[in-house]
């Protein structure tokens, strides 16, 4: 029974339901199978550009940097996304969000960290704004690379502090702050600096942490008690405790890993530590230009020893923990939104097949959404 702002006044059977809440809309799921609606809490959605040929150029054998050096890479998305204009991206990211949303997902997460110019990332962070069907949580990734404007990362990052969060702020276009440390890209001690003024400035901050090496990532997100740490592949017995210790949730994307045929983050090690885990697709142009969620979930189950109940925590609680969305979403309860999948099939059907959802009805608020 659902209230009419779609809150949860009760779950159970009919002959317990208190009598006062049986005027407000009910749902009938006896027989049927019902849990959490689908969190997707990291994903690059909104951009212009497909980086498809790259992909077929690393495979024989060219190197990230060469391809680079010839324009393309990150920086070429982030040619194409300048050029894009509000109308054409917002078509183009709202036929991804159906799909996401098709698959179960109420609530989704989009990152911004395609243009990096103020006015061209403001215009991203509006589209993100526009989208329809689930509920979107945008997040600033102006850290994401170093734009080819600037000639250091440092002066990138007092533009970014000066020029564009006030911005956000007053707008009220993004609540999270995100970069990527990573070697190469954001070092540790200026990622540091960064994420402690956004928060000063107040923005909840998440982090792109030890994917390709040991970045230092993760001890600054812990150490400034982000939301999340991001990838989580290269860490150690430290990190590992730190985490265990922290609120930070790690967030596990496998879909990168797989198409960049690297490591698997130590999934295993982290949740028999105590961490709290959420998987996500990392949907992007470059490294991840797939939304499966259901192979995300597979890759967990194969690859990285997480068991099914775990899957389906990653993807519901913990997801809902690392948006911050954990008093509203992620669990069937009284006082939370009633977001949620009903399904006459097993639920060992679900994160099983790559590429196929099971049949399913998503409920957000109260209300059916899908088909
Ligand atoms: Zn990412």
């Amino acid at each position: 029974v659902v209230d009419p702002a779609g809150r949860i006044l009760f779950v159970g059977a009919w002959t317990d339901c208190p009598t006062q809440f049986k005027k407000w809309r009910q749902t009938r799921l006896q027989g049927r199978r019902v849990f959490p609606a689908f969190i997707e809490c990291h994903t690059h959605s909104v951009f212009a550009g497909e980086r498809a040929s790259e992909f077929e150029e690393r495979l024989s054998g060219i190197s990230y940097a060469e391809i680079a050096a010839r324009g393309g890479g990150i920086l070429s998305t982030v040619k194409n996304t300048r050029r894009a204009s509000e109308g054409e991206l917002l078509r183009r990211t709202q036929s991804r969000v159906d799909e996401f949303f098709r698959q179960g997902v109420a609530t989704l997460e989009i990152k911004s960290g395609y243009a990096l110019d103020l006015k061209n990332e403001l215009k991203l962070l509006k589209v993100i704004k526009k989208l329809k069907g689930p509920s979107i949580v945008p997040t600033f990734l102006g850290a994401h690379a170093l734009p080819p404007e600037f000639s250091s990362y440092e002066l990138y990052v007092d533009y970014l502090l000066t020029e564009i969060l006030p911005r956000l702020r007053k707008q009220k276009l993004a609540q999270r702050v995100d970069i990527f440390i990573e070697h190469g890209f954001f070092d540790r001690h200026l990622g540091e600096r960064y994420l402690r003024q956004a928060q000063t400035l107040g923005f909840d901050v998440v982090v792109h942490a030890n994917q390709l090496a040991p970045s230092g990532g993760v001890d600054v997100g812990v150490r400034l008690g982000a939301l999340s740490v991001d990838h989580v592949i290269h860490v150690g017995k430290s990190q590992i405790e730190a985490l265990a210790r922290s609120n930070t949730v790690a967030v596990l994307l496998p879909l990168a890993d797989l198409y960049l045929k690297c490591a698997y983050p130590p999934a295993r090690k982290l949740i028999d530590a105590g961490v709290r885990v959420a998987l996500a697709t990392d949907f992007n142009p470059g490294s991840s230009p797939s939304q499966d969620v259901m192979l995300t979930g597979l890759l967990a189950r194969l690859e990285m020893g997480m068991t099914l109940p775990e899957v389906f925590r990653a993807y519901t609680t913990h997801a809902a923990m690392a948006l911050n969305r954990h008093r509203d979403e992620g669990t069937i309860e009284v006082g939370k939104l009633a977001n949620f999948i009903c399904t006459d099939e097993p639920l060992s059907a679900f994160f099983y097949s790559a590429g196929r959802v099971p049949e399913h009805e998503l409920f957000v608020a109260g209300r059916l959404a899908s088909r």
